[in-house]
């Protein structure tokens, strides 16, 4: 299996180099060259494996350049109850008949990052060492918040590599930015930027792509990596949990094979909902991918307008994690859905960087009306989702959940649709403490973010992750702000310290 670039059909490339090298030169994003299926036969199978293995069954089918052995090492390293609170990795809460709740946050960081970053660092080491042995590797990460903690937590004192993470100063949420800056380990440096998550990534992607910044590399015997959902290492870890949710499903009696399963994703930069449609595009039964936004509601109208538009507004809003404006991971979408047509790729995303908008054919826009629904809801309704929901079943949801959850109603109001739904759950509640708090009717004003968890855990009988209520007692490691314009000078000052 090879992989090639959405700009350029004619790159052909090793899992390896798809992953060790994050982005493509000309800029395109790596995709799979052709999506493996898989039988009933193998799926069925699936039931009686772990998490691990069935992680295996799905890796080896995309790193056909890594042995058995390294892919085992890998999986076995990231997916084990050292690191998950749960055996299960993934739990399914099943909140009504036929609404389950994929749980992806029973990881270090208590985010759905950690099921892809967890296992990153292993795949990337292994990576490296097929194609550049004898280089370290630099890893530049742009966050809304949750993926920075989560690649600190997985690459924090890995051999080899070393990581610098972004974050918007006022984008992030209190635990979150608590999370970051206590951060331990000998090979990380965290730094806020004084603007917006879309600042943070413009930011980045001209640090990988700087003349100066490479002969700097060269000097320091270093190559950039990315840990965004840009690369494909972050992107194939994430097909695995729908795989495993419909075996498990399957298994647990709740679906007959070939029943389908809806998916709502809460979506920011798309890779979450992209493995979604992976998964179902290698045979797994999955029906409507339903796409849930914030007020940042691009998305909802790209996929009922086939208008791609970015002159709006940028709102702060209680699922920070999903206030983005450019969603990187659509152009592999439209990769597949124009039939891997990379001058059509070209043509929209240089119109994008150029006017802030594009507009696709009716072909695809035919296509995404097929395969995708989409939502958005505001800070008002995610609020009141999150009250409703805890009076009513007595579940606590974070904010990005609730918002899926939102859009969910919608969509069953709208279309009647009752198949069986799997809604992916982002975030433990914890760390969108306050928004939370509120939105169960109580007032957050002046109260210090750790009395905050003791009232919470109060209101609800439910009890903080230990990794969050345990920050309180970590040393505050990393203060410093920069302009956008200087981020390359912390990537190059870190990495010659
Ligand atoms: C990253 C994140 C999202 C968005 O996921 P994408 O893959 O970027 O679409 C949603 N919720 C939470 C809690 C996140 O951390």
């Amino acid at each position: 299996m090879n992989y090639r670039s959405t700009r350029d059909v004619s790159v052909n490339v090793t899992s390896a180099k798809a992953i060790s090298q994050g982005l493509s030169s000309e800029g395109g994003l790596f995709v799979p060259e052709n999506l493996p299926k898989l039988t009933e036969e193998k799926i069925k199978a699936m039931c009686e494996m772990s998490y691990a293995e069935r992680a295996y069954e799905v890796f080896r089918l995309f790193l056909t350049d890594f042995t058995d052995d390294e892919i085992r090492h890998c999986v076995n390293s990231a997916y084990s109850d050292k690191n998950f609170a749960t055996e299960n990795i993934a739990e399914i809460s099943h909140l009504l008949t036929g609404t389950y709740i994929l749980e992806l946050w029973h990881g270090p960081t208590c985010a759905f990052k950690d099921m892809a970053l967890q296992i990153l660092p292993y795949l990337l080491t292994c990576s490296a060492k097929k194609t550049i042995s004898d280089k370290k590797i630099s890893i530049l990460v742009a966050t809304s918040g949750d993926t920075g903690k989560a690649a600190l937590e997985g690459f924090k004192d890995v051999e080899g590599t070393s990581i610098t993470v972004f974050y918007p100063e006022d984008g992030v949420s209190v635990m979150q930015k608590r999370q970051m800056t206590t951060q331990e380990g000998s090979n990380v440096n965290v730094c806020a930027v004084v603007g917006n998550f879309d600042d943070c990534q413009n930011g980045v992607k001209a640090i990988f792509t700087d003349e100066n910044m490479i002969a700097e590399l060269e000097k320091a015997n270093t190559v950039f990596s990315s840990a965004n959902s840009i690369n494909w290492g972050r992107l194939a870890p994430q097909i695995i949990y729908y795989v495993s949710s419909y075996v498990q499903l399957l298994k647990d009696g709740e679906l007959n094979f070939g029943d389908k399963l809806n998916v709502v994703v809460p979506t920011g930069n798309f890779g979450n909902i992209l493995a979604a449609f992976y998964a179902k595009q290698m045979g797994i039964p999955i029906g409507k991918l339903i796409c849930a936004s914030n007020a940042n509601n691009i998305l909802t109208d790209f996929i009922n307008t086939g208008i791609y538009d970015r002159n709006r507004p940028f709102y702060t809003t209680v699922s920070p994690s999903m206030d983005i404006l450019i969603s990187s991971n659509l152009e592999r979408l439209l990769y597949h859905l124009t039939g891997e047509d990379d001058k059509l790729i070209n043509e929209w995303f240089g119109k994008l960087k150029t006017e802030g908008k594009y507009e696709v054919n009716d072909n695809v826009k035919a296509s995404l009306k097929e395969f995708f629904y989409a939502g958005c809801c505001d800070d008002k309704q995610t609020k009141d989702t999150i009250k409703k929901v805890f009076d009513e079943y007595s579940y606590l949801m974070d904010t990005h959940t609730a918002v899926a959850y939102k859009v969910y109603e919608d969509y069953k109001a709208a279309t009647g649709d009752t198949t069986k739904t799997l809604i992916a759950s982002t975030a433990n509640p914890y760390k969108f403490g306050y928004a939370v708090y509120e939105a169960l009717g109580e007032d957050a004003t002046d109260i210090d973010e750790f009395e905050l968890i003791g009232r919470l855990e109060k209101l609800t009988g439910t009890t903080c992750p230990k990794a969050l209520s345990d920050t309180k007692d970590k040393e505050i490691r990393f203060t410093g702000s920069v302009e956008a314009k200087d981020m390359s000078k912390v990537v190059i000052e870190f990495i010659n310290k």
